[in-house]
This record gives C-alpha cells, structure tokens and sequence, in this order.
C-alpha cells in the first residue's frame, strides 16, 4: 500500500467549536485519513492565552499565540476564532499562501465574502464554511452542489436557535419575551449580551450567505431588511396560536417578478429576516427548541426540509470536518474545481417589493357595518382579504363593547400593505391596530 500524504492542519481558535474540531482530528486520525486520502495532522492552535483551561485535554505542545507563522506554513487552515479582525488577515494570509481555508464565521463571510472568494480563486484553493449556517446541518453544501442543476426559488430558514427556542417558549407556556429571554439565559442557549440574536443580525448574515448560494449573487449585510423579535408580545403569540399559527424568526430569501412588485424592470431577490406567522401545519412549525431548520423550494425538486441541532460545539464540529475532509481531498486530487458560481447578478429588492401574506389585529368598535367599511378600504389599496374573524369584548367596567378583528390577507405588496393600515388607521371606528405581522406558508 502507497504511504499517504500528510497534509498540516493549522486550527485557529479552541473554543466551544475549535476545541472538540481538535479532539475529533486526533481521536478520529484513521478515519478521517482513511476519507481524505491523506493524513490530517494538527500542527499547531493558534488562541489568546496558551495556559486557558481548555473542554478537551490536548498535547499542550500544539499550542501557541503566533497565528500567523503557524498560518504560513499550513495546507489547510481551519478558523473558529470569530470576530472580524485578526480572523479576517489571518484567512487572507492562508488564501495567499496556497492554504485551503474552512471556517464557522458567518459575520465574515457575510460582511466580507466578495474579498475572500476572490483571493480563493486566484489562489486556486477552497474556502469553506458549512458550519456558519445552520451549525451541524448540511444546507450550504446541497444549496450549492446538489441543488446546482436546479432553479432555486425560495428559502425558508429558522437559522437562529436561541430566538427559536424563546419563541417556543411563548407558543408553549404562554410566557412573555423577557421571561422566555431570561429562561433561555439560564439553560443556556442565550448570551449574557443577547442583542446579535434577538435583534436577528445574527440571523441577517445567515440569510445575507443563504441568498447568496441560492440565487448565485452575492448578496451584502445591507441588502438584508433585518427585524427581532422583542417587539412580539404574548398576546401576539396568543392571537396566532388561536388563528391557528406559531410566529417564527424566518430567514428568508426568495425570487420575485417584476410582475409581483411595484419597483417595475426584471426579477429581483428579496432578503429578510422578520418574526413571521406560519400555519401551524407547515413542515417549519414543527421545529422546537433551539432546533434549526431549512426549507427550500427550487422549480424541479420541489419542497426539500434541511432539520438539525444549529449550534453547539461537537453538532458544529461535524460541519468543520466535512468541509475540512472534502478540501484535503481536492487538495490530494490536484485543485478545487469551481465551488460557486456567482453569474446570476439578480437585483436585491428593498423592502417595499417584498410579496407576501399579512396577519393584522384591529381593536375595532362594536358598530353596524364596520366589517363593511375596513374589508372596502382593502379593496380599494388592491390587498385581498383570505380570513376575517371577529371577537366582541365587553368591558366590565363602561359596559362598553368593542370588537377584536383579526384579518389574513392574500399575498400583498409590502408598500400596499403599509398603505393600507395607515389607511385603516384613519377611520374613526378604529381604537388601534394591535398587531402587523407577516404569514408565510399560506
Ligand atoms: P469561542 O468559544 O469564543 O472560542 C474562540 C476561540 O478563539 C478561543 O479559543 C480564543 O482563544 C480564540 N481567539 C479569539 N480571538 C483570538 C485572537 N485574537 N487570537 C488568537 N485566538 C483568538 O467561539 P466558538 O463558539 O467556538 O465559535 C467559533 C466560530 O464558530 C465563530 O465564528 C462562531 O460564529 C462560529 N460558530 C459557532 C457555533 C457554536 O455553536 N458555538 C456554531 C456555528 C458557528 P482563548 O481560548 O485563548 O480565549
């Protein structure tokens, strides 16, 4: 038998992710060289302080503060540090010096994808980065290999695990946003500092990456309207679930035709990230917890469901060593081929053009022909009403009874929808409008 090449695998960063990648690369030596086609050996890991008391036992010797030596001189560089900078020279440098790169960083990826492919393709190496959506779940690789041969056209994503399980948590126990957040801190799954996940710029890059590999554009951070959910209340919640819907974070990016906007010339992609309502019969409502999820729709496969744990460090692991085995292949093979193809060049629309269903809430007062009137304002902004139902409240006090209204609209304009409710707004029979909320899945 012809002795395998060794390949040198410079780790940067042995945190929750980088420390059990170090510990599958050794435990697993056999096996993954067996797969590779050569053998993978840690040379070095590159951290802050050499001396941190690490989750797993290494060989103390692999450890160093000098990322950028043990970079130059590595055939594949796996990056988990995170952050910005020095992540974003160190990939750069390991680009330029013919290193294939792996890493879980969807901020970079997201904010500064463009810069890193192009110095991968002139290096003729792979960057990868399985692991920066979705965690363990294989969707970056089936988006952009399997699904190559097809018309993608729309993805779905609950990409964001604590936001998940918090709105989980207010589906289930009926709890408001700050006790579920709270909760969602004690077990765990939410930083001390919430903010990146709640206010979905954690989830905006996520989709930012997806759209990009869907619709063979690179799509920016900015081309991302970007909504959390600390604004969705229990009652919220509580309306959908008795409308028979779960609101749900959603990452979301799909093809729309000019036919369906109002910003006129072509097709265009619309990316967002928003608290969304969905049936609660929709392969998406049945993801609990802090359990990710992908679904795509794509013209000649039809629906497909990508469902898995979305973060932890063995879960994220799994990622990083399936990009980390299929680089070293490539590499043991002679050159990457092309991995991704950015010729689709589709316009990203604002958030005006976006198409879709709307769940709103009116208190209403209790009037003859009040239904009349609102379902004609609809009409006359050109958004169609699918379901109106009415609740009369009396209350104990005045005696006075008012109605509750809740109304799902067919698939509208974002631009006609806003119109419409400042309409609604307007009208003297109306006490407030309690809630605007976009349905998918309908
Ligand atoms: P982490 O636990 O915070 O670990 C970060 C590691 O990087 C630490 O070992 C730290 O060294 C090292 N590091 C940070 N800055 C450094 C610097 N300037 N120089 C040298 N070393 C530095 O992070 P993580 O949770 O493993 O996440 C790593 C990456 O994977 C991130 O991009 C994250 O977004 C992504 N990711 C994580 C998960 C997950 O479940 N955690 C899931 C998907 C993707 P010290 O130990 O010495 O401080």
């Amino acid at each position: 038998m012809t002795e395998l090449r060794t390949l040198k695998v410079a780790l940067l960063g042995c945190g929750n992710v980088g420390a059990q990648v170090a510990r599958i690369l050794i435990e697993d030596a056999d096996t993954l060289a067996a797969r590779a086609g050569a053998k993978l050996q840690l040379s070095g890991i590159a951290v802050r302080n050499v001396h941190a008391k690490r989750d797993v036992d290494l060989p103390q010797d692999l450890f160093t503060t000098d990322a950028d030596t043990l970079v130059k001189d590595a055939d594949l560089v796996i990056e988990l540090m995170g952050g910005i900078e020095p992540a974003r020279t160190l990939i750069l440098s390991a680009l330029r010096n013919g290193a294939c790169v792996v890493t879980g960083n969807k901020a970079l990826v997201a904010q500064d994808g463009p810069t890193l492919h192009e110095e991968a393709d002139k290096a003729g190496v792979q960057l990868s980065y399985e692991a920066a959506v979705a965690g363990a779940i294989p969707i970056l690789r089936p988006i952009r290999d399997s699904l190559a041969g097809d018309r993608i056209t729309r993805v779905l994503g609950i990409v964001n695990g604590t936001t998940n399980f918090i709105l989980d948590q207010m589906d289930t126990t009926g709890a408001q946003f700050a006790d579920a957040l709270a909760e969602a801190q004690r077990l765990g799954y939410a930083e001390a500092d919430p903010t990146a996940d709640v206010e979905g710029h954690d989830a905006a890059a996520k989709a930012a990456i997806l759209a990009s590999l869907s619709f063979h554009t690179r799509f920016a951070l900015e081309n991302v309207h970007c909504e959390g959910i600390t604004s969705v209340t229990a009652a919220d919640i509580a309306a959908a679930k008795d409308a028979g819907f779960v609101i749900k974070l959603l990452a979301i990016a799909e093809k729309l035709h000019v036919a369906d906007t109002e910003t006129g010339g072509g097709e265009g992609v619309s990316v967002r990230v928003h608290p969304t309502l969905l049936p609660r019969e929709h392969p998406l409502a049945a993801v609990h917890g802090a359990f990710n999820a992908v679904f795509i729709e794509a013209e000649n496969a039809g629906e497909l469901m990508f469902y898995g744990q979305g973060a932890g460090g063995t879960p994220t692991a799994s990622a990083v060593l399936g990009d980390l085995v299929s680089a070293a292949r490539s590499l043991v093979l002679g050159g990457p081929g092309r991995t991704e193809t950015t010729t689709g060049q589709v316009a990203a629309l604002p958030i005006d053009a976006a198409v879709t269903s709307y769940y709103i809430g009116l208190d209403v007062a209790d009037q003859p022909g009040v239904l009349a009137r609102i379902a004609q304002l609809f009409a006359e902004h050109g958004v169609s009403i699918e379901i109106m139902r009415q609740t009369i409240h009396r209350d104990a006090e005045s005696n006075v009874e008012s109605a509750e209204l809740r109304i799902v609209t067919h698939r509208a304009s974002e631009a006609a929808l806003a119109a419409t409710v400042e309409a609604v707004k307007g009208l003297d029979v109306i006490n407030s409008v309690t809630s605007v909320l976009r349905v998918e899945g309908v």
